[in-house]
């Protein structure tokens, strides 16, 4: 049996409580865009936004901008617009610099919160500079032990200071129970960090609720602010004023046009800042922002695992050869789906030939990403059935798919 036909996705599409949104986003024709995951589509009023920034704010009106069109507070005017993607407060949120750097300075600052403690908790299986970035911290703070988590209740002891984890796995899209880790992580004396990065824009989040410590992610992803967009961090209120950002630059000093000789940490979030914004980025970002202020993230959800299962469906039906890897239980998985193939690589770039734009993770994991927000049910049909024809016809046994890319 035919799990759906292209006309029963069409009428799928009408009756979507978020079709019009894919009209805010310039999306390239004969493309079915499965890498929001990584690199969300571009919205149609960023131009014009970015635009304004740079010809009146820049152009126009110089350094007065700094006052006058609100570039000095961008960190913490936009982090408290993410606060609500998130289940944030307002003042808990911080945009600015990479996940990489925002991982450095929360942990640097969760750390000395629980003294005696010296053992960091991290996971092999996360995106890798989650990692290398804890390998950091470590060396720089001295005498941390790094614990990688097979079973997280193995790594939990007395002796752990802060667990850093993703909430949804990159290469599996496999979700955690955010309320149920961080109360064991918290019942074992821990702090608990989250990486939001698959997270925010594509599945609820509820930091408040789930009572954690601090959280980092990227906004280039889900959340469409650009390639490269400002990341945030989140501090909960009860931890501000302990916790003391290493990375303590002048724009977080508490008077910096005092410009006195010693750092003083200014109050609250905005501690965590430390150079000058990337005043474009900004402006991207928040041209995004404005759609997502409008969007009501239970209808995010529930289309998300509409459009997983849609997929997960057709290609057990007409690709079962390949391997899922993602949970089949839609309460388990973000808004990714991968399979487990070695020839992955080569199948990608004959996917991307055909229009069909999905990624390869090694060692042997196909990604599709689906963006709730502009994808629409046709754009999963269409994907599976290339997917079926190139793998049925073995369309991607040509040699020139395994010529390696720069970036994959
Ligand atoms: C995408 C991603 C990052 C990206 O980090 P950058 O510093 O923004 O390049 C980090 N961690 C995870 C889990 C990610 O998925």
């Amino acid at each position: 049996m035919v799990t759906a036909s292209r006309a029963d996705c069409y009428a799928l599409d009408l009756e979507d409580p978020l079709r019009d949104m894919r009209e805010e986003f310039s999306l390239p024709s004969g493309v079915t865009y499965l890498l929001g995951n990584s690199l969300g589509a571009l919205p149609k009023r960023t131009a014009a936004k970015v635009a304004h920034t740079v010809e009146t704010e820049w152009g126009r009106d110089l350094g007065a901008s700094w006052n006058t069109a609100g570039w000095w507070d961008l960190p913490q005017t936009t982090g408290d617009r993410l606060a609500r993607l998130i289940g944030a407060g307002p003042g808990e949120v911080l945009a600015g610099d990479s996940t990489s750097t925002n991982i450095f300075k929360v942990m640097a600052a969760a750390l000395p919160l629980r003294p005696g403690r010296r053992v960091i908790v991290s996971d092999l299986e996360n995106f890798p500079t989650d990692r290398y970035v804890v390998e950091g911290v470590a060396r720089a703070l001295g005498s941390y032990e790094i614990r990688d988590i097979g079973s997280l209740d193995e790594a939990l002891g007395d002796d752990v200071a802060a667990v850093l984890l993703s909430h949804v796995d990159y290469r599996t899209g496999a979700l955690r129970d955010m309320d149920a880790v961080t109360a064991r992580v918290h019942a074992a004396g821990a702090l608990m960090i989250w990486d939001l990065c698959h997270s925010a824009g594509a599945v609820p989040v509820d930091l408040r609720a789930a009572d954690a410590d601090f959280a980092v992610g990227c906004t280039y992803k889900y959340l469409n602010g650009g390639p490269g967009a400002p990341a945030y961090l989140y501090v909960a209120e009860r931890h501000q004023d302990a916790a003391y950002n290493v990375v303590s630059g002048w724009h977080g000093h508490a008077d910096p046009f005092a410009f006195e000789p010693n750092y003083r940490p200014a109050d609250g979030v905005r501690r965590f800042a430390a150079g000058s914004p990337p005043v474009l980025a900004y402006s991207a970002l928040n041209a995004s922002l404005d759609i997502w202020q409008t969007v009501d993230m239970a209808q995010i959800r529930a289309k998300s695992v509409a459009l997983t299962t849609l997929f997960i469906d057709l290609v057990d039906e007409l690709c079962p050869d390949l391997t899922l890897v993602t949970p089949r239980d839609p309460a388990e998985r973000g808004s990714q789906v991968s399979y487990r193939n070695r020839d992955g690589y080569p199948v990608t770039r004959a996917l991307a030939e055909r229009g069909v734009v999905g990624d390869y993770r090694k060692p042997d994991i196909m990604r599709f990403g689906f963006a709730p927000l502009y994808l629409r049910y046709v754009d999963v049909y269409d994907a599976a059935t290339v997917l079926a024809e190139v793998l049925g016809k073995e369309l991607w046994r040509e040699e020139r798919y395994r010529e390696p890319l720069t970036v994959t």
